[in-house]
């Protein structure tokens, strides 16, 4: 094997031998983008022979394999993070700057692979980062989306959705597998009878029936030679298939499977697309599980000894039901047995408690479409019916049913099919197994898990923030790195006041950096000296952007009647995207637009306060708000938002938490105690007791709290709008709808939190002590800490093994690898 990257001058000859091959010019000629092409080709390369050596160990030792399916991986930019991983970003970076420019000038050449809408999709993107950082064998199976969410754009204060083009220049990273093409069939009849043995034959005739084709990406770690596999299907013509007769209409058919992510988040649209698109991926993935295993095992009734599938969220719960197919159809097993692998292999992750995200689809939908998987599941749930009344749970068959009102629950399905089924935070999991899941809680009291959420803390700490990691590394060396945990070591100094002075210098770099953007992007200028408070991800009424721009509303109003009023100045910041038809939440953005423009443009309020509003949220963006944060928002309606993860994306960073008690929060003040976080507002069992009681009454506060008053006045009054209906629907929503997440109820505890935090920001040493004790408790926050747990707990994964000899010639040392292995530190 030749490194291509072992020196700088090795490097610097193959990028322009690179240059010239693939474009036929000189490197100093180039084009930036073919610079960029050819140095990700030279990396791709390299990354073959350490993926050759992981499936070849993974094969020959019959290493357990983890399948993640979910529907959405936000990966963000891949370059510069795969550099790292491989340990030659030093080489590269100095590698270009000899040849006359920066690394820099190429990374942001790069589209984010913007493949999800937020949380779920990016949890799915750090665990395939810890997977292969930890030596195990861990793939993504997922749909290559030829548009990744949309890019959202701010016009006339309004966001407007345009197509997100990330193939733009390719995707430099996958590789294309046609020799893996499956057929995926959809609709049409089954003939079906029983021989006289019992056994169920059919004949099927799909209406539908389109080539899956694969496009594998490599997923490399940190430091070792463990490279995964994100496998991502793209849907192409099948030509056998085809009817002469409706050749375009089948065309389109074919094109709008994987034309793009579906842009709902904690909604579900029920739209028969995103159900093919379900089964699409499902299909592909389970028959090249099937086909893998049966390359080294005579059978598959060790599957699940070799293989753990992880369903994220209920999207991919068609697996159950696809498996069972296979099992039976194509390799005649019995029902018990096929179950019995089936449930064995499979897991499911719950992803949210909300009625109107849990996922349902019209039984007639389902049955045209998928007919023979109907079957089964209609099978599944005269088992399941049959298995309850058994266990004397029949009272409750009713909540646990998969099929009834005339739709299929697919989270039913999912725990019914499983052997795990786990929550994303401790309180999430805890609501689930005594409110929401509690009958199934009780008939299987060992299914039910959880698995804390977490980050890697090589993207959002080591990359996106090197100011932070070079004094880290000062201050504890860089151990860190592989164990997280020891981020305690910064403990030790939290007092220290040349180390607060420092980190101060870090942070206002960081602030100093999105400013820039900002001054560049939205021509606003922006005080790196005021406090940055920052509240981005998804727009959605459970997540109180609204509450965070209401009390920006009322320091306005305030310091306009009364000149003695003035606050600790503060930019606040907010990047979030809207589900195109969630006409609420659009004009939530539409409101915090006009209030910035406002705010920015009034001489005298503007010194005190800058409010901005960042387009088009995505990783790229988040890389750059979260670090240059002061203060980190994390509001949600206490018992709605399951856990969160840019929550600890801050906490890492060194940001304060102001928020509730929900999600991950309550582990993040349980990390770093309630004297370096604030907490406010109403907890889960004040809000279950309100609800019980039906004693929320909006009008009663509104006519009791001036503040707030003034400020619901503010929304009809044309104090934002000419049009005093512009914000009509925000106005019902609080007043004439009861106010469901609690904005109102929560209001003046959010006041008087600010302020708190506001005294607490300019009490210097005090605040950084504060930061520096939240970036010294983050390391329970890294998915590394998850991923082990799913592992041991869930899939009971093996590290990937490799001789001493591979390591010597891919340069590793062994006693390398060996510490990236080591159990965790307490
Ligand atoms: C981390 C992240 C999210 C999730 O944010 P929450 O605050 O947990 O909702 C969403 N989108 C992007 C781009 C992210 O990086």
């Amino acid at each position: 094997m030749k490194n291509l990257f072992s020196d700088v001058e090795t490097f610097k000859e193959a990028l322009q031998t690179e240059v010239s091959a693939q474009f036929g010019r000189d490197f100093e000629d180039a084009y930036p983008e073919e610079r960029y092409l050819a140095l990700t080709s030279l990396i791709r390369n390299q990354l073959g022979y350490s993926w050759k050596a992981t499936k070849k160990s993974v094969a020959e030792h019959h290493t357990k394999q983890l399948y993640y399916f979910s529907m959405e991986f936000l990966l963000g930019r891949l370059m510069t993070s795969n550099l790292m991983n491989m340990g030659v970003y030093d080489v590269v970076r100095q590698g270009m700057k000899e040849l006359g420019m920066e690394l820099h000038d190429l990374e942001i050449l790069e589209a984010d692979a913007g493949l999800g809408n937020g949380g779920l999709g990016r949890l799915a993107a750090c665990f395939l980062d810890s997977l292969a950082s930890l030596n195990l064998a861990g793939n993504g199976n997922c749909i290559r989306y030829r548009y990744g969410l949309f890019k959202q754009e701010i016009v006339n204060d309004q966001q407007v959705e345009k197509p997100d083009c990330w193939l733009r220049l390719g995707n430099v990273w996958e590789v294309w597998k046609p020799q893996h093409a499956v057929q995926v069939k959809f609709g049409g009849t089954l003939d079906a009878y029983m021989d006289q043995y019992g056994k169920f034959h059919s004949t099927y005739h799909p209406d539908f029936v389109v080539k899956a084709v694969p496009y594998d990406m490599p997923v490399v770690g940190y430091h070792t030679l463990t490279t995964n596999t994100l496998r991502l299907w793209d849907a192409q013509v099948d030509e056998e298939s085809v009817q002469a007769d409706n050749l375009n209409h089948y065309l389109n058919a074919v094109s709008a499977l994987t034309a793009n992510v579906y842009p709902d988040d904690s909604t579900n649209e029920g739209k028969e697309l995103r159900l093919k698109q379900e089964y699409f991926f499902v299909c592909a993935g389970i028959d090249q599980i099937i086909r893998s295993h049966l390359r080294i095992n005579p059978s598959l009734d060790n599957l699940s000894d070799e293989v753990a599938i992880q369903l994220n969220d209920t999207h991919p719960v068609l697996v159950i039901p696809e498996l069972m197919r296979v099992l039976m159809d194509d390799y005649n097993y019995n029902w018990d047995d096929a179950w019995n692998i089936v449930t064995h292999t499979v897991a499911y992750t719950n992803h949210t408690i909300m009625s109107e995200a849990l996922e349902r689809w019209p039984q007639d939908l389902m049955r045209n479409l998928l007919p023979r998987l109907y079957m089964i599941i209609e099978e599944i749930e005269r088992r399941f019916r049959w298995e309850v009344d058994r266990a004397g749970m029949g009272y409750r068959f009713g909540e646990m049913s998969i099929l009834k009102d005339n739709q299929v629950h697919m989270a039913n399905l999912a725990i019914v099919g499983s052997h795990s089924v786990n929550g994303v935070a401790k309180i999430h999991s805890e609501i689930l197994v005594n409110d929401v899941l509690s009958a199934f809680a009780a008939l299987y009291p060992d299914r039910f898990n959880n698995k804390t959420n977490g980050i890697t803390h090589r993207r959002w700490l080591v990359y996106a923030n090197p100011q932070l990691t070079d004094l880290l590394k000062e201050y504890i060396g860089d151990s860190f790195i592989r164990h997280p945990d020891d981020l305690r070591k910064l403990e030790r100094y939290v007092d220290d006041s040349e180390l607060q002075k420092k980190f101060f210098e870090v942070k206002r770099q960081r602030k100093q950096i999105l400013a820039d953007y900002v001054k560049e992007t939205l021509n606003i200028d922006v005080n790196v000296d005021s406090m940055f408070d920052v509240q981005c991800k998804r727009l959605h009424a459970y997540k109180r952007q609204l509450m965070n721009i209401m009390h920006i509303m009322y320091l306005y109003l305030r310091m306009k009647q009364d000149p003695n009023f003035r606050i600790q100045p503060t930019t606040y910041f907010f990047s979030a995207k809207a589900a195109p038809g969630y006409k609420l939440a659009k004009e939530i953005i539409k409101l915090i637009v006009k209030v910035s423009n406002r705010i920015n443009s009034d001489p005298q309020v503007s010194q005190y306060i800058k409010v901005v509003f960042i387009p088009n949220y995505s990783v790229s963006i988040a890389e750059m708000l979260t670090n240059a944060a002061d203060v980190s928002e994390q509001i949600s309606t206490a018992g709605k938002e399951a856990s969160g993860t840019g929550n600890m994306k801050f906490m890492m960073n060194g940001a304060l938490t102001l928020g509730t008690l929900d999600g991950a929060n309550v582990e993040i003040v349980e990390q770093v105690g309630y004297e370096n976080a604030k907490i406010f507002g109403l907890k889960v069992d004040q809000i279950e007791a309100i609800k019980r009681d039906n004693s929320y009454d909006v009008w009663r506060i509104y006519n009791s709290n001036p503040k707030l008053r003034m400020v619901i006045d503010s929304l009809t009054n044309c104090t934002w709008s000419e049009n005093p209906n512009e914000f009509q629907l925000i106005f019902n929503d609080l007043m004439l709808h009861r106010d469901e997440f609690f904005v109102l109820a929560d209001f003046d505890a959010y006041l008087m939190a600010h302020n708190e935090v506001a005294g607490w920001y300019a009490d210097k040493p005090a605040w950084a002590r504060a930061m520096l004790m939240n970036i010294a408790r983050s390391g329970y926050f890294s998915s590394d800490r998850t991923i082990r747990e799913y592992a041991e707990e869930i899939w009971g994964l093996d590290e990937v093994k490799f001789t001493e000899k591979q390591f010597k010639e891919f340069e590793l040392s062994k006693e390398d690898y060996l510490l990236a292995s080591e159990p965790l530190e307490v």
